[in-house]
C-alpha cells in the first residue's frame, strides 16, 4: 500500500522519479499482484477485530449505530477481498492493466472511510451522563472557589482539592 502511493506520487512528479523505476514499475506491479489477496484477507481480520470491539461500545453506550458502522466495515472489506480476487485472476487471464486492478484497493480505502465517518458519528451519538448518577449536592448550588489558589471546588467542599488549604 505503502508502495502504491510511492509510485503514485514518483509519477505525479515525474523530474523526481529515478528514469530506471519508471521502466520497472510494470514488472514490479505484476510482482507484487499475488501479495495484493493477502493483504486484504489481514483487512478483514482487522475489520473483525474492530467490529467486536465497536460491537462492545454499542452495548455499553447503548448506541446502535456502533454495531452498523462494525457490520459496514466488515462488509467492505469482505468486498474487498472479492473484488481484489476478480482484479488479480483478470490481470493473469485476461491481460488487464496492472494500474486498473490497484484502482481497487483505492476504491475499497474510501469505502472504509465512510464506514469510518459512520463509526465517528456513532462516537458523537454517545449521550453524556445524566446528572441522575451524581449526589444531588454536588449539582446544586454555587461552586465555591479557593481564597488561597482560585480553583474551583464543590459547593459542600470543606478543603481545596489542588492546594489542600481549608476553605
Ligand atoms: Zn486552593
Amino acid at each position: 500500500m505503502v508502495a502504491v502511493i510511492f509510485m503514485n506520487f514518483c509519477s505525479l512528479i515525474p523530474t523526481l522519479n529515478p528514469v530506471p523505476r519508471q521502466i520497472d514499475l510494470q514488472s514490479f506491479l505484476s510482482y507484487i499482484m499475488p501479495v495484493l489477496p493477502v493483504f486484504s484477507v489481514t483487512g478483514v481480520v482487522q475489520a473483525l477485530f474492530t467490529k467486536r470491539a465497536v460491537n462492545l461500545l454499542a452495548v455499553k453506550s447503548k448506541v446502535r449505530l456502533f454495531r452498523t458502522a462494525g457490520l459496514a466495515l466488515v462488509a467492505s472489506s469482505v468486498l474487498m477481498v472479492v473484488l481484489v480476487c476478480i482484479g488479480v485472476s483478470l490481470f493473469f487471464t485476461a491481460s488487464v492493466p496492472a494500474t486498473a486492478v490497484f484502482a481497487v484497493p483505492f476504491a475499497g480505502t474510501t469505502i472504509s472511510y465512510f464506514t469510518w465517518m459512520l463509526t465517528a458519528k456513532s462516537f458523537f451519538s454517545i449521550k453524556a451522563p445524566t446528572s441522575q448518577s451524581l449526589p444531588t449536592s454536588r449539582t446544586a448550588g454555587q461552586a465555591r472557589y479557593c481564597p488561597h489558589c482560585g480553583a474551583k471546588n464543590l459547593p459542600d467542599a470543606v478543603f481545596c482539592t489542588r492546594c489542600d488549604k481549608k476553605l
